[in-house]
């Protein structure tokens, strides 16, 4: 544990904390110092970890950034929190995000928005002093707070890209385990059958540190895999060389490269895949021909299970307890739950429960919900296509001894289709927000393993915003995912 960085040891690390945080507003509690139940001897022990405020602890509020649950603090800890304390890490707090995490800037969150605070080599004046850029979301806070040094890791959750969008804007890593692999106990619903938890940190190493300590089943969470499934999928992944990727065949997808992609992402895109290539990987370009049509289906799918999450927070068994006067026509219990639902939620959440209450009525099902079902097969149906490994959660029988030799192990493509926007960008409101997800959507809906890691020239040449590159991987090859961003960042 010496080697793993900060640690929040002494309450002038804690102020230091308080400090920055006042300009990057990334932590929204900051965990008093007596309140650490870490355990000693632990592979964490004394690693400070920040959590993202959509997951519950028991000793700090959890607010989802949401007006709804401003005064909530949760009867329990989330699995991850218990397997962080049990392994000794000392929580440092939680972290600002998007409201219920729904957002790619990190600025619907009644915390305010997060600043985000990566600062150029040379840059003589400091990030306080310059224009405002976003710290990306729903993940903003956790990002930050990482980029900022004031934390060796922080956990946030990714439903479409909201781990891999604020790690490429602030320059740091930011790994989404494959779905089922972290469990979701105690983590505040968005949209199951997307929501994963995952790492942020400064390098992969330092994620693989967290992440090992969290990614096990865990019999609280249906959808949590099995050692078995686990252990299969891993035997399919391939093995590599301690300090090589010989024999490793690295997928470039054209559909990664549309028209809303700045320039200035695909050099330091081409720098990663040359670091590949120098270590003996094979570049192929491959065809995902479903892409274009997974953003769309992912809003209908994260809508509509949104809109059944939320449901919920009527304010009786969950949430704002807004009282309205009783009158005679003697529906008090139907204002309540609207103006609890008014007063408690903020627009872009109303938004999305419409959407997604509209996409599930009898009469839109058909053309929206069951829609984009079917793109979100066709995506898989790409990535078994294009992948050398089968998917073991789907597998009927054994594949076919001699492996797919036209197959690719993982495959590699922008995190984002540009640097960090500035945070007072009116034009990135409603549909050129969810532009920003383009790329990661796809992971997403296929439930794969995806770690965006800095691309070093980003900064070295251009002298510009960081960049991330996003590796993707065969469900349950994260292990191999994380050894391939470890030899380059
Ligand atoms: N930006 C996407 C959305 O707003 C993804 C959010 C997330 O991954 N939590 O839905």
């Amino acid at each position: 544990a010496s080697t793993l960085g900060p640690k929040a040891t002494d309450s002038l690390w804690r102020q230091a904390i308080i400090r920055k945080n006042d300009s990057i507003n990334a932590i929204v509690h900051v965990a008093s110092e007596d309140a650490s139940e870490a355990l000693a001897n632990g592979p964490l022990q004394k690693v400070a970890i920040a959590v993202k405020d959509n997951i519950c602890t028991k000793s700090m509020p959890t607010t989802c950034s949401s007006a709804m649950l401003k005064d909530f603090r949760s009867p329990y800890d989330a699995t991850v929190v218990r397997l962080l304390k049990e392994a000794g890490a000392d929580l440092v707090g939680k972290t600002n995000l998007d409201e219920f995490g729904m957002g790619s800037l990190n600025t619907y969150s009644i915390h305010g928005p997060v600043v985000n605070p990566f600062q150029l080599p040379n840059e003589d004046s400091s990030w306080e002093s310059r224009e405002q850029r976003s710290a990306g979301g729903s993940s903003g806070g956790s990002a930050a707070a990482v980029a900022a040094d004031m934390c060796y890791a922080a956990l946030g959750t990714d439903t479409g890209g909201s781990i891999r969008l604020p790690a490429s804007y602030c320059g740091v890593t930011g790994f989404k385990p494959s779905y089922g692999l972290i469990s979701r106990y105690g983590v505040v619903s968005f949209a199951d059958s997307l929501d994963c938890v995952g790492v942020i940190a400064k390098t992969t190493k330092r994620v693989r540190a967290v992440a090992e300590v969290i990614m096990v089943p865990d019999a609280r969470d249906p959808t949590s895999a099995s050692h078995a499934l686990r252990s299969n999928a891993s035997s399919h992944s391939p093995r590599l060389s301690a300090t090589r990727l010989d024999g490793l065949r690295v997928g470039v997808p054209a559909e990664y490269f549309p028209s809303e992609l700045a320039t200035s992402v695909i050099t330091p895109t081409r720098r990663v895949l040359s670091a590949f290539q120098s270590l003996g990987a094979t570049i192929v370009s491959v065809s995902l021909p479903s892409t274009p049509y997974a953003l769309s289906a992912y809003y209908v799918i994260a809508c509509a299970e949104a809109s059944s999450n939320l449901a919920r927070y009527d304010g009786v068994e969950y949430g704002l307890n807004v009282t309205v006067q009783r009158t005679r026509s003697g529906d008090t219990a139907m204002r309540s739950y609207a103006a609890t639902r008014t007063q408690g939620f903020g627009p872009e959440v109303r938004k999305r429960i419409l959407l997604g209450t509209y996409a599930l009525r009898a009469d839109a099902f058909d053309n929206y919900f069951q829609q984009a079902l079917r793109v979100r097969q066709l995506v898989r149906d790409d990535f078994n296509k294009t992948f050398r490994s089968p998917d073991v959660r789907f597998m009927v029988s054994p594949p076919a001894p001699a492996a797919d030799q036209h197959g690719v192990d993982i495959i590699v493509h922008p995190t984002a289709i540009q640097p960090a926007p500035l945070i007072d960008d009116n034009t990135k409101q409603g549909l050129d927000a969810y532009v920003q997800d383009v790329l990661t959507v796809p992971a997403s809906l296929a439930g794969l393993p995806a770690l965006s890691i800095r691309s070093e020239s980003s900064i070295r040449d251009s002298h510009e915003w960081p960049i991330g590159v996003t590796i993707v991987g065969q469900w349950g090859s994260d292990d191999m995912v994380l050894r391939v961003g470890e030899m380059v960042d």
